[in-house]
This record gives structure tokens, C-alpha cells and sequence, in this order.
């Protein structure tokens, strides 16, 4: 160390540190002064080589000056001097007293320069602990027993904002005012009692910035082991301790979530599972699926490696078990048979690398009962090992599902009802037309016969008209009748032409009410379709009838409906369209309309054209609605056309 350096620190505790320098170095020019006057007054003064004992000072101050060459070179100086003013006061033959009296101050002097060099280097010595201290970024100070700061470091410095020269001499209650929970009455007396405490501090910093120390307080005792200051070292964890208290809190959280969560979450942890997945990777297998398939085996033994580490407590609940350490520990006691296929699926998601996977199984609670669960898992990143498996029970939604399911169908029958309803006039105008004809007919037969000759063709052609129209009441009544049954599906052959013509028989009598003209246009050479003529017949009623009442609701505007038949998809399949100029629907709802349950009547069920696209799909074919630019509405369906036909 140089002497510079040393110059910016005093050394030991109870000693500032940091002080500024310039003022601690005697004047070389004062240390050659007052040696040459010691020579002076030694060599005139008549009292032999007493005064020679002054030469001490020289040295002392050599000491705080020079390095360890310099405090030599002035002892030997020193030394010469003494010698001189013993040979110029006594001349070159002395006497016996005078001779030892310059010994014994040469020896003198010989010693005190020993001794200096001894505690230059002892200073120097705490000098560079003293320094070393400087360059920690810890902040150390020392304090007197009084609260005094008596040393100061740079890293104290930094941290707290003070500089050594104001804070020196002032109370560290005042500098930082120090804050712990339970103050610190206990932590004075474990130092006195122990020596040492050690704890986290709250101080502030010159602009009141709260800071989180961990601190650690030494005593230092005076030589009669009296307390004669502290000394603190002081390391920020600020930072740390937000981190840790952020930390704290994102964990509350997650169990919060964890614990709190509808839905069953297990955390496994499948490290021993993986290594048994890099060396299938090794071998070279790359579709795991097949090879778990194939290799049930290693499922099973896959099972027994897994370890369940946490359950939450809707999965305790949800697989009915009494506490969720029943759930815990290895997978394969809680393992459910029904579930080895999605096991091996997540296996292969797994060893595949994918973030995660999901499947649907069903699997059985510990008390046996049966469970529809949703299984998402979640795998972890690479290099860690806990799987998070979250399980939703289903079985609800399934049961709810099964009995929409069986209420559509009721209601696309209570539907068919309702249409019925509504064409009861139709009816009894299509059923009345024959009755009417029949006697009407029946009545000229009658009068044929009457005649005085009897015209018995005329007659026989009446009665024919009358069993024409006889067949078609009965036609009417057994398609209604069929109609409202819930007969089972049929697959008829039949033409696309007939299907048309028997729907729209039965809607003749709303066209007319409506004012409303109907334009058919089918290609002639339409191939036959497989399906059950009473659905069909009922989707184009249904679309037909929602034309009729799109177009009721118009104020004015062209009455027409246009039902259209041709092939499409070269000749794969038939195309029908229902073309209405009505009120048409937004363009928001053109999926919705197909929705159960959707409608925008006030005594609509919304039914119809859910049943219409059941009814459709189930034929093989598929149906949707669009927005012709002009207004009104598009409803198209296709059916498969019958090849073999
Ligand atoms: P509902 O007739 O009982 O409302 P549907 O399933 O037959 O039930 O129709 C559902 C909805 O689709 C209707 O409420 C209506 O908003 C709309 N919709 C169906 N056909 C048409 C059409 N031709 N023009 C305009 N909107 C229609």
C-alpha cells in the first residue's frame, strides 16, 4: 500500500476512517529542522549526550511520514549527528563517561527506530483492514455506547446517503432511524450479554427512502472489558425481500387457486416415468400411440412409477375419498383401470414433447361410482417432471345433453303437432273437396240412373269419380295420421316431385289466406332419393310455412315463394331451395336459425328448422340459410341422390 492510500484512513475501531487528507504529514522541511537544532543544542550544550534522547521526536514524526526506508535512512541520520556532536564537544580522544553516554544514546536511538519501524507496520497493517473494509458494498459503522458514529465506510456511503463527514459525530438514531419489531431493547442486551445479534432492520436513508436491512452487530470492549462500541455491518435486502414477499404472495395465490378451484387438480410427478420415455426415443419408436397400443405392458409399469404429490380438495370431493392423503403417494392404488387408454395417451402427448393433451373418459370414484370426467393435462417444461393433471366432472352436462337430446326429439314431434295445428283449415279444405266431390258425384250417378233410360256409362264413370275421390280423403287423412304418429324413420324410393307435391297439397289453403303465389321449379329428370317421405315432406313444410309467415309480416311487396329442385355437385346430389322476398333475418343469425329453441316469433317455438336439420343430416345431406342481396330469405338443402335408381 502506498502512502497516499493509507493517508484516507486512522485506523482501528473508534477511529473515523474516511477523513480527508493533507493535514496528518509532518513537513519534511520541520523533521530536518528540528534534527539540525537537537544537533545545534547537542553539540553546544554542555551536557554530554543527553540532549541526544530528543532525536525520538525526529523519529516519531519520520514515522508519520516517510515509509519504512525513509524511518531507517532518519535513525541512522540520527545516529551520525549523535556522533558528530559526541566528536566535536569531546575530540577524537574522549574520556571513559562521555564515550558511554554516546553508546548508550546511539543504542537509544537504535531501538526507538526499531520500535517505530514495528508500529508503522502494525498501523499499516490495520490501515489495509481498515481499507479493505472501504471495499465491501456492505454498510459497516461503528457506534460508540452513546449512539455516536465513530466510523463511517464508503459502502455506508452509498447506501444510506450520508457522507462519512456529516455523518460522523451524529446519533445513528437520527441518520437512520432504525425500526424493528420489538424494538431494540432485547437486541442491546443479547450484544451486551453475547457479544453479537444478528436480524433484519428497517432504516431510512438521507431522502427517507425505507431501506430492509440484514444486520449484524459486533461488541468491542475496552481493555477492561468494559462495552466500548458496536460495530454494524449492514447488507441491503430490499430488493430481496420484495422478491421474497412477491413470491410469498404469487404462492398464496396459486394454492388459493389450487385449493379453491371447481375443477379436481393433481399434481404428479412422473420423474421416473421419463427416463422409461427416453430410452423408448433411443430405440427409435416415434408413434407412441401404436406402441403403448401394442405394448400394455409398459402402460401398467408406467402407472406404478407415477407419485401423486398434491390433490385439491374438489378432487378429494370429487372422487369421494375420505381425506385427500388417500389420494396421495403412488398413482397405482388410486389408478382407475377404466382410465389406461387416456394414460397412455397423455404418455404419448408426453413423450411426443406436446405442451399438454386432453380426453374424455369415464372412470369410477372410490366409492364406486361412475364419473364423465374432462381430462386437460398439462405438461411441464423441459428438465422438470410435474405433471398438472386438472379433471372435470361431466357427468352433469352428459346427463343434461342425453335429456336435451330426448326432449328435442319430443318436441320436434310435439312440432309436427303444432304444424298440424296450424293446418287444420288446409286439411279440412283438402278433406272437404273430395267429401264434396263424392256427393256430388254419388248424386249423378243417381240421377243417370233415374232416367227413364238409364245411362249407365255416365252413371258407372260417377261412381268411378266417386271412388277416386273417396281414395284421396283417405290419402289426406293417412298422411296426417302418419304425419302425427311417431312412426319409426323409413327409407322410401321416391321422386323429389312427389314429396314436393304432397307438402304443398297441404299448404294450399295458406297460400290462399296469404295471398301468396307459388312458383315451383324443378328439373324434370331428377334422379329418386332414398329417405322417409314424411320428413322429408315436413322440411319442406316447415320451410315453406316460414316463408308463408315471413311474407304475412310484410306490409306490401311481392307475395311470392319459390320452391327449386335441380342437381348439384355434378349430380351427386339434390339441391332445394326455398326463395322468399320477406322480412329476412340479420345477418347475426344466420347459424342461430338452426338453433333449438331459437326464434324471433312471439309464438314461435323455434323448433322448426332444428328438427328440419336433424332431419336432413340424418339423410345424409345438409342444410343452411342466406341473404339473397334483394332482401328475403334463401333456406337450401341437399339430399343424396339414390344412385342405383
Ligand atoms: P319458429 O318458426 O318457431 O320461430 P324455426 O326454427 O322454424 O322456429 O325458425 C327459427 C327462426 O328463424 C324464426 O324465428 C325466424 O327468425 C327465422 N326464420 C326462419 N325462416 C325464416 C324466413 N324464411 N325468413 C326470415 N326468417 C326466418
Amino acid at each position: 500500500m502506498n502512502a497516499s492510500v493509507a493517508q484516507g484512513t486512522e485506523g482501528a475501531f473508534g477511529r473515523p476512517w474516511r477523513r480527508h487528507s493533507g493535514n496528518k504529514q509532518f513537513p519534511r522541511i520541520g523533521i530536518v529542522l528540528i534534527a539540525a537544532l537537537i544537533f545545534a543544542a547537542d553539540t553546544e550544550l554542555p551536557l554530554g549526550s543527553a540532549v541526544a534522547g530528543l532525536y525520538a521526536i525526529v523519529l516519531i514524526l519520520a514515522a508519520g511520514t516517510y515509509l519504512r526506508r525513509g524511518v531507517i535512512v532518519t535513525g541512522l541520520c540520527c545516529i551520525g549527528l549523535t556522533t558528530v556532536s559526541y566528536l566535536a564537544s569531546q575530540g577524537l580522544s574522549p574520556p571513559r563517561d562521555p564515550f558511554l553516554r554516546w553508546a548508550v544514546s546511539c543504542a537509544a536511538i537504535g531501538v526507538i527506530t526499531l520500535l517505530t519501524l514495528r508500529n508503522q507496520a502494525a498501523t499499516q497493517t490495520q490501515r489495509e483492514q481498515a481499507e479493505l473494509l472501504n471495499l465491501t458494498h456492505d454498510a459497516i459503522f461503528v457506534r460508540d455506547t452513546q449512539d455516536i458514529v465513530t466510523s463511517w465506510t464508503r459502502g455506508a456511503e452509498a447506501l444510506y446517503g450520508w457522507s462519512a463527514e456529516e455523518a460522523l459525530g451524529r446519533p445513528v438514531q437520527t441518520l437512520l432511524a432504525p425500526e424493528r419489531p420489538g424494538g431494540f431493547q432485547p437486541v442491546q442486551a443479547q450484544v451486551l450479554r453475547e457479544g453479537h445479534w444478528e436480524g433484519e432492520v428497517l432504516h431510512r436513508t438521507r431522502g427517507g427512502q425505507p431501506v430492509i436491512v440484514s444486520s449484524r452487530w459486533a461488541l468491542q470492549t475496552g481493555p477492561h472489558g468494559a462495552p466500548s462500541a458496536i460495530l454494524e455491518t449492514n447488507t441491503d435486502i430490499t430488493l430481496q425481500q420484495q422478491a421474497v414477499a412477491e413470491l410469498r404472495r404469487s404462492e398464496a395465490r396459486y394454492r388459493s387457486i389450487f385449493q379453491s378451484a371447481g375443477v379436481a387438480i393433481w399434481d404428479e410427478d412422473y420423474s421416473d416415468v421419463q427416463p422409461l420415455l427416453e430410452e423408448l426415443r433411443q430405440q427409435g419408436v416415434t408413434d407412441f400411440n401404436r406402441y403403448f397400443a401394442e405394448n400394455p405392458d409398459f402402460v401398467r409399469q408406467a402407472v406404478t412409477l407415477v407419485r401423486v404429490l398434491d390433490v385439491n380438495e374438489t378432487a378429494v370431493q370429487m372422487f369421494q375419498a375420505e381425506s385427500k392423503h388417500e389420494l396421495l403417494g403412488p398413482l397405482e392404488p388410486v389408478f382407475l383401470p377404466g382410465t389406461s387408454g387416456s394414460f397412455a395417451n397423455l404418455l404419448a402427448a408426453l413423450a411426443e414433447g406436446k405442451p399438454g393433451c386432453k380426453s374424455e373418459t369415464v372412470v369410477s370414484t372410490r366409492r364406486g361410482e361412475k364419473l364423465s370426467i374432462l381430462m386437460s393435462v398439462t405438461f411441464p417444461p423441459a428438465g422438470e417432471s410435474r405433471v398438472l393433471v386438472t379433471i372435470m366432472d361431466i357427468t352433469e352436462r352428459r346427463r343434461a345433453e342425453h335429456d336435451l337430446q330426448r326432449t328435442r326429439e319430443n318436441l320436434a314431434h310435439a312440432t309436427r303437432v303444432a304444424t298440424l295445428g296450424e293446418l287444420t283449415a288446409s286439411i279440412a279444405h283438402e278433406v272437404s273437396q273430395p267429401i264434396a266431390a263424392i256427393v256430388a258425384n254419388g248424386a249423378a250417378a243417381l240421377r243417370w240412373l233415374r232416367r227413364e233410360a238409364p245411362d249407365l256409362g255416365e252413371a258407372t264413370q260417377a261412381m268411378e269419380r266417386t271412388i277416386r275421390d273417396g281414395k284421396r280423403a283417405g290419402d289426406v287423412v293417412a298422411r296426417i295420421r302418419a304425419f302425427v304418429s311417431k312412426s319409426v324413420p323409413r327409407r322410401d324410393i321416391v321422386a323429389p316431385r312427389d314429396l314436393v307435391d304432397e307438402a304443398v297439397l297441404l299448404l294450399q289453403r295458406e297460400f290462399q289466406n296469404h295471398d301468396i303465389t307459388l312458383t315451383i321449379d324443378m328439373n324434370p329428370d331428377l334422379p329418386l332419393i332414398e329417405a322417409d317421405r314424411l320428413q322429408i315432406e315436413h322440411v319442406i313444410v316447415n320451410l315453406l310455412i316460414n316463408g308463408v309467415q315471413s311474407l304475412a309480416d310484410m306490409e306490401s311487396g311481392r307475395r311470392d315463394l319459390t320452391l327449386k329442385a335441380d342437381l348439384a355437385e355434378s349430380g351427386e346430389v339434390i339441391l332445394f331451395s326455398v326463395r322468399d322476398h320477406g322480412i329476412g333475418f340479420a345477418e347475426k343469425d344466420t347459424k342461430r336459425l338452426f338453433d333449438a329453441f331459437f326464434t324471433t316469433k312471439a309464438n314461435g317455438m323455434g323448433m322448426g328448422l332444428a328438427v328440419c336439420r336433424s332431419t336432413v343430416e340424418a339423410h345424409g345431406g345438409r342444410i343452411w340459410a342466406s341473404r339473397p342481396a334483394v332482401g328475403g330469405a334463401l333456406i337450401q338443402f341437399t339430399l343424396p341422390a339414390c344412385k342405383s335408381h
